[in-house]
């Protein structure tokens, strides 16, 4: 029988490094959090090669007592925690007391840190594990670190970094998603000598969203503010139009830390059921905090995936903050027309020609760059539970994997009831609307105050007729003259004669008529005798397609009808129609997408079009 022996210290001191530095993005993400943790407001991290050669982290924290830093470097040594009731409210980022340990057994550690109220610092060296210098030193409050030649002694793990340039995206990624995560601590990135981040610390959401994921995604974005039961949800989550086909975008800080909530992510997509198109989630920044005591954070090794006691309450608190959100923040899609690059009756010279040309490849692989950043960090982050989640886009444009649903579908059982429709949000300052006409037979064209809207009558008496049957208190019922018999396939027949009280509740009356046929005896009003056979068809062939009743079904049902009943695109519609339709769209609040999520209107501004004629500048 093999003999068990105690593993020497500085072996096991490697095998838990193994753990927390993975790569020099893990260990910047840690010394990060240090900073912190040590209530830091200027943060400076530096790399050079993808930080595998060289990283500097330096802050303006509390620093280190010169009697404590170097049992900071031991194992299991924190100041955060100091006994086992305190897991149970963890306030800060740290609290293995594992990271200074595991780095400083890998790679070469400098440490220069000083307290407030101290007259001087330490100079602090230690290579593989050993201390190699520790004197007094003169230096500011706050402290340096600064990690050189990562996994020296560990050759094989060497063998398991990238390239340089895959490495420092990854740093990039980390420190992007931490400046997110407080917008009042002033971050500053420096690459290769090159500075390619830098946020203000000024507090504002805004700025830092704009400082780190750029002017395109900051243009289209909604505020986000609530209060529920102790659950506070802020943040900016994007307009339901900007929706893209990932969920690349998502970001959900709780508590100050990045994490990956399947319920999150669930009450955010539901609350843009029926505005956003399908197959497409919507970007957001939240900062959710809760009670400490109402997270599991430890549930993952890596401290992202979390848990919380009471599902249910943040689910809600989540849905109904953005769903707030969406019917006071959205306005209608304004169209730009894009301004020509060169003026046709200026000429230029090819100079100038050239120089434009450039200025264009420049930003264009700037954006390359930067989508290809993130990509490498969710790819090298992604276990194969996360891939099952999250879908990645590929710099060549493909998706690494089809979008599955499983973090959401798990939460179906804590979906609300009934999706809520609110009541009617009317705009006060009601202005008189003029019906110019309509284009195509499909975009009605009307003026309402400084602007001019194209409205696309059918998306737009599609979501009318929808919201009107989701608050069916308003569906009036209109009894047939002569009922109308209705012949079905068996499955759907068997698939509609369970399932006669939604009927009802969308103002149909329907009779079981036996040998696979139904009795309509009455529609709702908005429809025709003409179109019963077509609806109640439809109907029944998607219940026997999707099986189980549900809030979805129902919603698909209304879908149907809606779709159905609504004007069509191409037919001929009058100036009094158009006129009522037209005060429907831009008097509410609430029709503003198709329930398929194709927006009912765009506006131009009379400012653009004056703009674009040169009448102003
Ligand atoms: P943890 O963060 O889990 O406590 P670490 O190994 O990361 O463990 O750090 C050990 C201790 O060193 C911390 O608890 C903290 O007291 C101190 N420390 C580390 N970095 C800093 C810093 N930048 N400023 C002040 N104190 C620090
Ligand atoms: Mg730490």
């Amino acid at each position: 029988m093999p003999k068990i022996n105690l593993l020497p210290k500085n072996v096991s001191e490697l095998i838990a490094a193994g753990e927390v530095v993975e790569r020099p993005a893990s260990v910047i993400k840690e010394l990060v959090e240090n900073s912190i943790d040590a209530g830091a407001t200027v943060i400076t991290v530096e790399i050079n090669r993808g930080g595998i050669t060289y990283i500097r982290v330096t802050d303006n924290g509390c620093g280190i007592a010169f009697e404590d830093v170097p049992t900071a470097f031991l194992r299991h040594a924190t100041s955060k925690i100091t006994k086992g009731t305190d897991l149970d409210a963890i306030g800060t980022l740290g609290f293995r007391g594992e990271a200074l340990a595991a780095v400083s057994s890998v790679a070469r550690v400098e440490m220069l840190t000083s307290t407030a109220d101290s007259q001087f610092g330490a100079h602090y060296k230690i290579e593989g594990g050993e201390e190699v210098l520790y004197e007094e030193s003169g230096c500011p409050q706050g402290t340096t670190i600064i990690i050189r030649d990562i996994f020296y002694n560990t050759p094989a793990r060497m063998k398991f970094l990238k390239k340089d340039i895959s490495e420092a995206n990854a740093c990039a990624a980390v420190i992007d998603r931490i400046a997110l995560s407080h917008p009042e601590i002033a971050f500053k990135f420096i690459r290769d000598g090159k500075q390619t981040l830098s946020t203000t610390g000024d507090k504002s959401v805004k700025g830092v969203v704009y400082s780190v994921l750029g002017r395109e995604f900051s243009s289209s974005l909604i505020e986000v503010e609530s209060a529920n039961l102790g659950v506070t949800v802020n943040g900016l989550t994007c307009k339901p139009v900007s929706c893209r086909p990932t969920r690349n975008n998502q970001f959900t800080f709780l508590n100050g830390r990045l994490v990956r909530s399947g319920t999150v992510v669930a009450a955010v997509e539901q609350a843009y059921k029926n505005s956003a198109m399908v197959g497409k989630f919507p970007g957001f920044v939240l900062y959710i905090n809760v009670p400490f005591e109402m997270v599991d954070v430890n549930v993952h090794p890596a401290k992202t995936e979390v848990r919380f006691s009471d599902e249910k309450l943040v689910f809600d608190s989540v849905y109904s903050a953005i769903k707030n959100a969406i019917n006071k923040g959205d306005t209608r899609p304004e169209i730009k027309v894009s301004t020509p690059v060169f003026n046709p009756f200026q000429s230029v010279t090819t100079a100038q020609y050239k120089q434009a040309v450039i200025k264009e490849k420049t930003i264009a692989e700037e954006v390359y760059s930067k989508n290809v950043s993130l990509h490498n960090t969710l790819r090298d982050e992604a276990t194969p539970d996360f891939i099952n989640k999250y879908s990645v886009v590929l710099p060549d444009g493909s998706e690494s994997k089809p979008i599955e649903h499983k973090a959401v579908e798990k939460c179906v059982d804590i979906l609300p009831e009934k999706e809520e429709i609110s009541v009617d949000i009317i705009c006060e300052d009601r202005e008189p609307i003029v019906v110019i006409g309509q284009v195509f037979d499909t975009y009605i064209v009307a003026q309402m105050g400084e602007s001019v809207y194209m409205i696309d009558k059918h998306a737009a008496h599609e979501r009318i007729l929808f919201n009107s049957l989701k608050k069916n208190s308003e569906i009036s019922v209109q009894p047939l003259l002569t009922p109308l018999t209705v012949s079905l396939s068996a499955e759907e027949y068997d698939a509609l004669i369970c399932n006669l009280t939604l009927l009802e509740n969308s103002g149909f009356e329907v009779e079981d008529f036996g040998n696979s046929t139904v009795l309509v005896r009455a529609i709702p009003s908005f429809l025709t005798s003409e179109d019963v056979s077509s609806v109640i068809s439809e109907i029944a062939e998607n219940i026997f397609k999707t099986g189980l009743v549900s809030t979805t079904r129902e919603d698909d049902l209304f879908h149907t009808i809606a779709c159905k009943a609504a004007i069509k695109a191409g037919s001929k519609t009058s100036l009094i129609e158009m006129q009522e339709l037209t005060e429907k769209v831009l008097y509410s609040k609430e029709i503003m997408y198709c329930p398929h999520g194709r927006p009912v209107a765009f506006e131009i501004k009379k400012r653009e079009l004056e703009k674009q004629f040169g009448r102003i500048q």
